[in-house]
């Protein structure tokens, strides 16, 4: 199950789950650039240890809902590593809010963050792998996109806009060797479910038949998996990986 000397470009991987498929990936012999919008402890921390299980790995640093910093972030990128073969559109936020109470920022920033940021990225990247005549790319959406959520019209509909994004793109760039697709979690323990009620998330934790979170590493394992030559045939699909909660 090996994607051995791969250059793999993971967005938002200075915690959570980004990080662990930053490290998935550097574990199985690939060269991994992690991002995130600033340089911060946590970041250059996930660097190091990258670093340490693959030395020619790097990290960029821009805002993905900065199409201008996206272009001169990718084009470092570009011009330090040629292209990118393994591209994972992570960096997500949640604004969660009950709609009647949203505000167009509440909504702008979730909208402009996970699917704009996935769009500038994305923009930036394929044509290298186009050129290479091979690729793989994949979205975190999440469960919320596949079923709505309370509280998350702006999160789910983010997540929804990323499958159809997923497998409208996988038909376009199949030709040229590569897959998209898109996983969606259930509940994952990081820092994003960090202003959650404790009680909500007891109701839901009642609500998942394995009755836990899931961990980040639990995510990485399907998106190492995805881009191994062992899915080839895998394009198109939004996967949930939810602990049967649906
Ligand atoms: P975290 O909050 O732990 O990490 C989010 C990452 O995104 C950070 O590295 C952060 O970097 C980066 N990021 C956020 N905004 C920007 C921005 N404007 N520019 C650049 N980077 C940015 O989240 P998770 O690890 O939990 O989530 C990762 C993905 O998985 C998200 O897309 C999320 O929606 C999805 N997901 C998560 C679930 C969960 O339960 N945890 C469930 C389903 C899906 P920085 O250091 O700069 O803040």
């Amino acid at each position: 199950m090996k994607t051995k000397e791969k250059i793999v470009f993971v967005t938002g991987s200075s915690r959570g789950i980004g990080r662990a498929i930053a490290l998935g990936f550097a574990r199985e012999g690939n060269i991994v650039v992690t991002h995130a919008s600033h340089p911060s402890p946590e970041s250059k921390d996930v660097l190091r240890q990258i670093k340490r299980l693959s030395p020619k790995s790097n990290a960029v640093y821009f805002d993905i809902t900065d199409p201008n910093a996206v272009a001169r972030g990718c084009a470092k990128v570009i011009s330090q590593f040629g292209h990118i073969d393994i591209l994972v559109n992570n960096a997500g936020i949640v604004r969660n809010v009950l709609f009647t109470k949203m505000s167009g920022e509440d909504w702008d920033i979730v909208m402009k963050t996970n699917v704009y940021g996935a769009f500038f990225v994305t923009k930036q990247l394929l044509p290298g792998m186009i050129a290479s005549g091979w690729g793989r790319i994949i979205f975190l959406s999440s469960i919320s996109g596949q079923r709505g959520d309370f509280g998350q019209t702006n999160y789910s509909a983010s997540k929804a806009a990323l499958i159809g994004f997923t497998k409208s793109l996988a038909k376009e760039v199949a030709r040229f060797g590569i897959t998209v697709n898109a996983i969606c979690p259930g509940l994952v323990d990081t820092e994003i479910l960090k202003d959650v009620p404790t009680s909500y998330m007891e109701t839901m934790i009642k609500q998942i038949p394995l009755g836990r979170k899931a961990q980040p590493e639990e995510i990485a394992s399907l998106a190492v998996y995805l881009a191994s030559p062992q899915a080839g045939y895998i394009t198109g699909a939004a996967i949930p990986i939810n602990g049967g909660w649906m």
